[in-house]
């Protein structure tokens, strides 16, 4: 176990020293982090935290002020713009509001990355879409365009989408904050599924029943840092800090 309670062997990806200012405001404050391949690991912990900037600054959305990311064992240097490209192509990202694009179908969003980057041809992006789509129970949704579907279908293709790249690894940023009640248990189900596959999950959330039943660790983090972080029933049953403590009281 490494200091924040990671599994220092097989990490895929990890981030050493990462500081992110915005403003002069340091919005993350010198964070290390280890994912290991196939760990599942919720981020919690209040709003504004830098829970999103770090996981924006695990894939390169947001340029780091000090710090270094490392992939698959090889590190990622600053400005490096082939490691960057083949990172992202490898870590896949689900935002809170999904992004389609609205003029495309769902298969057309679900094949555009595949197709380009030339992973798959299209009729194989096209298969695999499909395949997919059924996995997360919109077999029949395929032609639709997203303005056509709930927002929890349309966070479901987003899933769909990132999953056609076939990553290393799934960031998901808040992936249910945006939708109503009755759709956020249809978008857990999938990241459920997900989760028994063996996929990598890194997943900001606020639903910490969720986050305790699927993830192998949870990290808690509060001003830009990460204060606490452990398996789930360490960290629910036992908080070690008193901002945990504090924050846990608030939301349970
Ligand atoms: P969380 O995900 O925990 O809610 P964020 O990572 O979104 O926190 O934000 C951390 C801090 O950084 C907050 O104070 C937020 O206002 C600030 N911040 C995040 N993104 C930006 C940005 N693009 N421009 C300016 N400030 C930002």
């Amino acid at each position: 176990m490494g200091v924040n309670g990671s599994r220092t062997e097989g990490a895929i990806i990890s981030g050493q020293g990462l500081v992110k200012t915005y403003a002069g405001m340091r919005a993350l404050d010198g964070v290390d982090v280890e994912i290991g391949r196939g760990e599942i690991v919720a981020i919690i912990g209040p709003s504004g935290s830098g829970k999103s900037t770090l996981i924006r600054c695990l894939n390169g959305l947001e340029e780091l002020d000090a710090g270094s990311i490392t992939f698959d064992g090889s590190p990622v240097p600053p400005g490096a713009r082939r490691q960057w490209q083949t990172l992202r192509k490898r870590v896949g990202m689900i935002f809170q509001d999904y992004t389609l694009f609205p003029h495309l179908t769902v298969l057309g969003n679900i094949v555009l990355a595949p197709v380009r980057t030339g992973l798959l041809t299209r009729s194989e992006a096209e298969a695999r879409g499909r395949q997919l789509l059924v996995r997360v129970g919109l077999d029949g949704y395929a032609n639709a365009y997203p303005a056509e579907l709930s927002g929890g279908q349309q966070q479901r293709v987003a899933i769909v989408r990132a999953l056609a790249m076939a990553p290393d690894v799934l960031l998901l940023d808040e992936p249910t904050s945006a939708l109503d009640p009755e759709m956020i248990a249809e978008v857990l189900q999938v990241i459920r599924q997900l989760s028994s596959s063996g996929m990598t999950l890194v997943i900001v959330t606020h639903e910490i029943g969720f986050a305790r039943d699927i993830a192998h660790r949870i990290i808690f983090m509060d001003f830009g840092r990460i204060v606490e972080a452990g398996p789930p029933r360490t960290l629910f049953d036992s908080p070690q800090s008193s901002r945990l403590r504090d924050f846990l009281s608030k939301i349970l």
